[in-house]
C-alpha cells in the first residue's frame, strides 16, 4: 500500500483516529477549488476507482459507471462541484496535476456524446442526467459525506462497485478501509504525539521548537531535503494562489452573482499607499486582501493549498503573508517554521476531533485554520511552545459553535469573508498570547474536545448540507 505520508503526490487515507500518525504532507494539499470535502475528495474517488478497476483486469470491460452521491455531497454537490470533480477522477485527472481550464470542456464533450474517457484512455457511455445520481434524503450509515461508484460491463451487468467517504481535506476512505488504521501507524516516529499536551512535554523535555519536532518525525517517512522541497512547494503555490487572485476580477461562478473583490482592493491599496499613513489599521485591509484572493481562487475552482481544507484555504496564507510583508524577522527559515507548527497543530486537531464540516461544522474548518495560523504566527514572532499552544487555543476559543451554513450551497458567501476574519482573528490571537507568560485557563486539548463535542451536539442542518443558517435565510436568484 503506498504510504501517502512518504509520496507527497498521493491522496491520504485517513479518518479522525488518536493513534495515527500524521505527516505534514497530511496537512497541505496542492489541489483545486472549490472544497477539499467535496471537490478534492471526490476526484480521488474517482481516480481511485479507475485503478481498483485497473487492479481487477477490468477497465477494457467496463461499458459504463453510475456515481450516487449521498448526504451532505449530495445537498451541497452542485455548488461545490463535486459532480464535476467525479467525473473529472473518473477521466484520470487528479487534483495536483489537473489544470483547471480543461475542466469545462472536458465535461461539455461528454456532455456532447454521452461517453466518458475512463481512466483517460477507455470511452464509457456515461450521461450525467442518468449515470450521476443525487440523493438529497439518504446519507449512507458511514459518513455523511458519502458515495458509491460502479462499474457495470457492455451487457450491463455490475463488475465492480465501491463506496467512498469523504472525511475531511481531501482525505477520502472507501467501504473496504473505513475505520481501518492508517497506513502511517506502521511507522515509529521518534517524538510521536496525539495532544498539545504530549506535544508541550516533548518540547519541554527536548529544549526543542514544535517545529523541530515535527522536521525530526518527518524524517520517519522521507529526507529533510525532500521535506523542505515539500514545504517549499506548499509555500510557492500559496502565494501563487494570491498574487493571481489580486490580478483578477469579475463574477464567481455558480449563480450568486458575487463580485470579486480582491483586485479592486489591491488598486486602491497600492495607488493610495499614502491613505494607509494615516489609518494604521490598513494592515487589516492587507491581511483582508490576501485571504480574499485566496478565497476567490477557490470559489472560481482555481489552484489552491488545501490548508487544511479548500473552505478555509484563505486563512494560513493570509497570515503567512501578512507576517512575510509586515514581520521583522521573515525568511526562508522561519516560514518553513510557520508552515511546520501549523501542521502539527492541524495534526491534533484531526487526531482528536475533525476537520469536516460535515461532522463539525466550520469551527472544523475556519476555527481550524484559524488555531493553527495563530501558533504559527506566535511561533515565528519568538513565541515559547507554551504561548504557541495558547495561541493556537485562542485561535479555536473563539470560533465554538461557527456553522457551516454556505448560501447555494456554493464555497462564496459566507465563506470568502470568513476567511478574512479567521485570518485577522488568527493574527490577534497570536498577539494576545505573545504579550501572556503562555499560562492560561483553557488548554488547547480542552478546547478541541469541546470543539468535537459542539459539533456532535449541532443539528446537520448547520454542518455542510445547506439546509439551515443563511442558506436558508437568503434567497437565491437563480439565473
Ligand atoms: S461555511 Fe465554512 S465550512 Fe462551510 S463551506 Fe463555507 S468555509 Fe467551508
Amino acid at each position: 500500500m503506498t504510504n501517502p505520508a512518504t509520496d507527497p503526490s498521493s491522496g491520504s487515507q485517513n479518518n479522525s483516529q488518536h493513534d495515527v500518525n500524521l505527516s505534514v504532507v497530511d496537512l497541505y494539499t496542492i489541489g483545486i477549488g472549490p472544497s477539499s470535502s467535496h471537490t478534492v475528495g471526490p476526484m480521488r474517488a474517482g481516480y481511485r476507482f479507475c485503478l481498483e478497476l485497473e487492479s481487477r483486469n477490468l477497465l477494457q470491460n467496463t461499458g459504463s459507471v453510475v456515481v450516487d452521491l449521498y448526504g451532505s455531497l449530495a445537498l451541497t454537490g452542485k455548488g461545490h462541484a463535486t459532480d464535476t470533480a467525479v467525473i473529472m477522477g473518473l477521466n484520470g485527472k487528479r487534483p495536483r496535476n489537473i489544470d483547471p481550464d480543461d475542466i469545462v470542456p472536458t465535461v461539455a464533450a461528454i456532455d456532447e456524446t454521452n461517453l466518458m474517457q475512463l481512466y483517460g484512455q477507455y470511452p464509457v457511455s456515461f450521461n450525467r442526467d442518468t449515470n450521476l445520481v443525487f440523493h438529497f434524503t439518504e446519507t449512507l450509515p458511514q459518513h455523511p459525506n458519502g458515495m458509491r461508484i460502479t462499474a457495470f460491463d457492455h451487457d450491463g451487468l455490475k463488475v465492480h462497485s465501491q463506496e467512498y467517504f469523504s472525511v475531511g481535506g481531501g482525505f477520502i476512505v472507501s467501504s473496504d478501509d473505513h475505520g481501518a488504521e492508517y497506513s502511517g501507524d506502521n511507522i515509529t516516529l521518534p517524538f510521536p504525539f496525539s495532544s498539545a499536551d504530549e506535544l508541550m512535554e516533548i518540547c519541554k523535555r527536548e529544549g526543542r521548537s514544535i517545529a523541530e519536532i515535527m522536521m525530526e518525525n518527518e524524517q520517519s517517512w522521507r529526507s529533510p531535503e525532500e521535506t523542505i522541497a515539500f514545504v517549499d512547494r506548499v509555500h510557492d503555490a500559496m502565494m501563487c494562489c494570491i498574487d493571481r487572485g489580486i490580478r483578477t476580477d469579475g463574477i464567481l461562478p455558480g449563480g450568486l452573482n458575487v463580485k470579486r473583490r480582491a483586485s479592486k482592493l489591491y488598486k486602491e491599496l497600492t495607488e493610495k499607499p499614502e491613505a494607509g499613513l494615516r489609518d494604521p489599521l490598513t494592515v487589516i485591509d492587507w491581511v483582508n486582501l490576501y485571504a480574499l484572493a485566496v478565497n476567490e481562487e477557490n470559489a472560481a475552482g482555481g489552484r489552491v493549498v488545501t490548508a487544511p481544507t479548500n473552505g478555509a484555504a484563505g486563512v494560513i496564507p493570509a497570515v503567512l503573508r501578512y507576517y512575510e510583508k509586515f514581520g521583522a524577522n521573515a525568511n526562508q527559515h522561519n516560514i518553513r517554521e510557520f508552515l511546520l507548527t501549523a501542521a502539527a497543530i492541524g495534526s491534533i486537531y484531526k487526531k482528536r476531533a475533525s476537520i469536516s464540516a460535515a461532522e463539525v461544522g466550520c469551527q472544523g474548518e475556519v476555527g481550524v485554520a484559524c488555531s493553527m495560523a495563530a501558533g504559527a504566527l506566535c511561533a515565528v514572532l519568538g513565541g515559547t511552545p507554551e504561548q504557541v499552544e495558547n495561541a493556537a487555543e485562542i485561535g479555536m476559543e473563539h470560533n465554538l459553535g461557527l456553522t457551516c451554513d454556505p448560501i447555494g450551497g456554493l464555497v462564496q458567501v459566507p465563506c470568502i469573508e470568513r476567511n478574512t476574519m479567521g485570518a485577522v482573528k488568527a493574527i490577534n490571537a497570536a498577539r494576545l498570547a505573545l504579550r501572556g507568560d503562555g499560562q492560561h485557563t483553557v488548554s488547547l486539548d480542552k478546547v478541541i474536545e469541546t470543539m468535537r463535542q459542539t459539533g456532535l451536539d449541532m443539528q446537520s442542518k448547520y454542518k455542510e448540507t445547506s439546509q439551515g443558517g443563511l442558506a436558508v435565510n437568503v434567497n437565491v436568484v437563480e439565473c
